[in-house]
């Protein structure tokens, strides 16, 4: 069945239209129930929050709160004061890298990632690690492209405090068996983060059961606006983290002899926060919830099975990542650069991503400078599969 023509859900979204929309990994287009929230939020319900005595700031206030607990109940965390608003998964994880690792960890102390992590989650452990002296490890891949655990599981060792891994691939799409990950990493005490970035749009999450210490999203790539995203830790690791930033709302009491701060996790948010961007991540949590994300799960893995199906049948075109990716095919065009894959494929009304996605290690490892990745969403329909297949006929027939 395919849920965006079922649902009609396509009509949800106006920045869909009859585009072929296939870069939903990068950022997803937003429902109209996102929008029409931010609007109302900076509109008839703009007002700041923690601090007015009126009406409207305190009404303001309720939804951010109320917003945070369902952000906790979104992903099974124990309680909303273990998710802090963010910027993004940049953010969360350069929080942690800075605030837990920074004063955690001691020289000759190491830190485990994967050859599949996105920039963001490799510089902000390789900055902090510079400053102390710990080292970085990096599990490798299993043959089709998933992190090798059993690999993992060989290289732990006393001195490795910290593991951060990618939920969900966004070059492969591979899926990581976070539960497994968690308790390979517990074994040695060390504490793990999970990169959930494109799995929060893709899975159900719940971080009670997959036992993972902290966990990182950003909700723009889940319907949501940009410039928010969540931090949740386990409460008694975030209680014991220093403040991130220094500024308003963070305190408990400000002297110019003394300062002391205000309990997790408004310790961590300094300043005016993102209002209208809790508002729409709100939203955009009842949106998905609506549907149901083992349906979006469901349909997104029809697609790309769709996808690689049709690819496969084409030679001269090398696809990379397991056959159960989750919404996400990476691939190359033998002879073609990626960019002019994409180019052409602009020209047919079709939008993909070209290049290296910002996970060099991983293109180093494939043997190539950039690929082409198609990602799906909600309101990818096969119409999207039909209109990729017939563009990359005409990228072979132009480069014969
Ligand atoms: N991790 C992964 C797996 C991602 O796909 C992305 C976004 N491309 C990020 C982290 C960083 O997210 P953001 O840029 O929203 O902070």
């Amino acid at each position: 069945s395919d849920l965006a023509q079922t649902l009609r859900l396509r009509d949800d979204f106006p920045g869909v239209g009859n585009w072929h929309y296939l870069d939903s990994a990068a950022t997803a287009q937003k429902p109209n129930a996102v929008i029409d929230a931010i609007a109302r939020a900076y509109g008839p319900d703009y007002a700041t929050v923690h601090r007015g005595v009126y009406e409207r700031s305190a009404n303001m206030t309720l939804a951010y709160e109320a917003a945070r607990r369902k952000v906790a109940g979104f992903i099974g965390a124990a309680s909303d004061s273990e998710i802090v608003y963010v910027r993004g998964a940049t953010e969360g994880i350069n929080l942690v890298a800075q605030c837990w690792a920074g004063t955690q960890l001691q020289a000759g102390d190491r830190i485990l990632l994967s050859t599949l992590e996105h920039h963001s989650n490799i510089v902000p452990w390789q900055m902090v690690a510079e400053k102390i002296g710990a080292h970085i490890d990096v599990v490798p891949l299993t043959q089709d492209g998933k992190i090798d655990l059993d690999a993992m599981r060989a290289m732990m060792t006393p001195r490795h405090r910290m593991v951060a891994l990618a939920h969900v691939s966004n070059v492969l799409g591979s899926v990581l068996d976070v539960r497994r990950a968690a308790d390979i990493a517990h074994m040695v005490g060390a504490k793990i983060l999970i990169d959930g970035c494109q799995a929060v749009p893709r899975l159900t999450v719940d971080v009670a059961a997959m036992d993972c210490d902290f966990y990182v999203f950003s909700a723009h790539k889940l319907y949501g606006p940009t410039g928010i995203g969540v931090l949740w830790g386990r409460a008694e690791l975030l209680d014991a983290m220093p403040p991130y930033q220094g500024g308003g709302s963070m305190i408990d009491k400000v002297t110019f002899e003394k300062t002391t701060y205000a309990p997790a996790p408004t310790r961590f948010e300094a300043g005016t926060p993102h209002i209208t961007g809790v508002v729409g991540l709100s939203a955009a949590i009842d949106y998905v919830q609506a549907i149901g994300l083992d349906r979006v799960h469901a349909h997104e893995c029809g697609l790309v099975a769709k996808a690689r199906a049709a690819l496969d049948g084409m030679n001269s075109i090398r696809l990379f990542g397991p056959d159960d990716s989750a919404g996400i095919l990476s691939f190359a065009v033998e002879g073609v650069h990626p960019h002019d894959v994409g180019t052409i494929l602009d020209e047919t009304g079709v939008a993909i991503r070209a290049g290296h996605h910002c996970a060099q290690p991983l293109m180093r490892h494939l043997g190539v400078e950039a690929t082409a990745r198609a990602s799906f969403g909600i309101y990818s329909d096969d119409s999207d599969v039909d209109a990729l297949v017939v563009g990359l006929e005409r990228v072979r027939k132009i480069f014969g």
